[in-house]
């Protein structure tokens, strides 16, 4: 039997694009705060929301440092806070991703997974991903006792032992939240300081299923079907030695979403987008917001704030978009 192609619909072909004052990639903070101001300025906003509505901190247990909230606040509860009030003035929330720009002209081409979009300003949201420490063993026990966030895989570790690898706040954190289910924590950390906070160091140290284990790397995660023990390598006095362990907790950091601007987009090293105050990238009509063009705060206030702005400039832009054209762009 012949395959009818006639009956699929071209998403490229112009009568199936869609026309867009404010395209916003990217659902986190970032994202949906612009898509807040947008929608208020009567720019009707559409949001694609990338894999993971909300984002990163759409999987963080508490966040504790959001104005507002003083007893604090679910990251899933913020983020759903943060979608009702942009839809509440007319943003559209679309479970979508980008796979192809065109920077080029405007109005900009944005292919996604369903449809075409042609956007008269792009506000790229599109936050970061959790960095691996590929090593051996670590892709392969992925779900299978290896994991990046203890908010969604604690539960499985009830009364385990588990290491954390990393100094930072988030491998303190994460490794509060998993010390309230499992019988211990160890956290590796390749220095003997901790990036993370002075709160967060402190009440690490105070936990008592809390251990630490510093100036030391994994080499290997083991096991077959599940996770079983590390190998490890004290960076100081080159000792290797191993450890027993139902699971892994990697938190090194973050590498910024922005692979599909390659090329397009002014970026610093590690991949961050360059903005100038006014959140514009180099490409007049494109603003970036949130975690891929800050590596210095990452923050929600931070990023939303980030997202607020550039759609105030978003909106500025469209009403003089020749003037600003020609404006010559200012980096911070
Ligand atoms: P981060 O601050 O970049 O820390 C990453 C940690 O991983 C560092 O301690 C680093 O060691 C270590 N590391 C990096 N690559 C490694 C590797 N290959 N092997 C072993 N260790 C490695 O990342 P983060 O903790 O995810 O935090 C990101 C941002 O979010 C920060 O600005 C942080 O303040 C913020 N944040 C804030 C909160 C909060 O305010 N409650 C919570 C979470 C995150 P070195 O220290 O030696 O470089």
């Amino acid at each position: 039997m012949e395959l009818n192609l006639s009956n699929i619909p071209d998403q490229t072909a112009e009568e199936n694009q869609k026309h867009v004052k404010v395209l916003v990639l990217g659902s986190g903070p970032a994202g949906l705060s612009a898509a807040l101001y947008a929608a208020r300025a009567d720019l009707e906003p559409v949001v694609l929301t990338g894999m993971e509505l909300g984002g990163q901190v759409s999987l963080t247990f508490a966040v504790d440092n959001y104005p507002g909230f003083p007893e604090g606040i679910s990251g899933a509860e913020l983020v759903e806070r943060f979608q009702k009030q942009a839809e509440r003035f007319g943003a559209k929330i679309e479970f979508d991703s980008a796979t192809q720009v065109d920077l080029a002209k405007r109005p900009f081409k944005v292919q996604t997974y369903a449809s075409t979009y042609l956007a008269d300003t792009l506000i790229i949201a599109s936050g970061a991903t959790a960095r691996h420490l590929d090593i051996p063993g670590e892709k392969e026990l992925t779900g299978r006792g290896v994991s990046y966030c203890a908010t969604c895989d604690a539960y499985f570790f009830k009364e385990k032992n588990v290491i954390v690898v990393g100094g930072g706040d988030s491998a303190l954190e994460e490794s509060l939240f998993l010390a309230r289910f499992v019988k211990s924590v160890t956290i590796i950390h390749r220095r003997d300081e901790f990036r993370a906070g002075a709160i967060l160091q402190n009440a690490i140290k105070e936990n008592q299923k809390i251990k630490l284990i510093l100036n030391t790397v994994l080499t290997e995660i083991t096991g077959n079907e599940a996770v079983s023990g590390v190998r490890m390598k004290n960076v100081v006095t080159g000792e290797e030695s191993q450890l027993p362990v139902d699971g892994v907790f990697v938190f090194v950091g973050h590498t910024p979403n922005t692979q599909l601007f390659d090329g397009q987009l002014e970026m610093e090293s590690g991949g961050y987008l360059v903005t100038d105050r006014l959140m514009r990238t180099s490409v007049p009509g494109v603003f970036a917001a949130g975690e891929a063009a800050d590596p210095h705060y990452r923050q929600v206030i931070t990023s939303a704030g980030m997202g607020a702005a550039a759609a105030l400039r978003a909106n500025h832009f469209l009403e003089n978009a020749t003037r600003e054209e020609k404006e010559e762009v200012i980096y911070a």
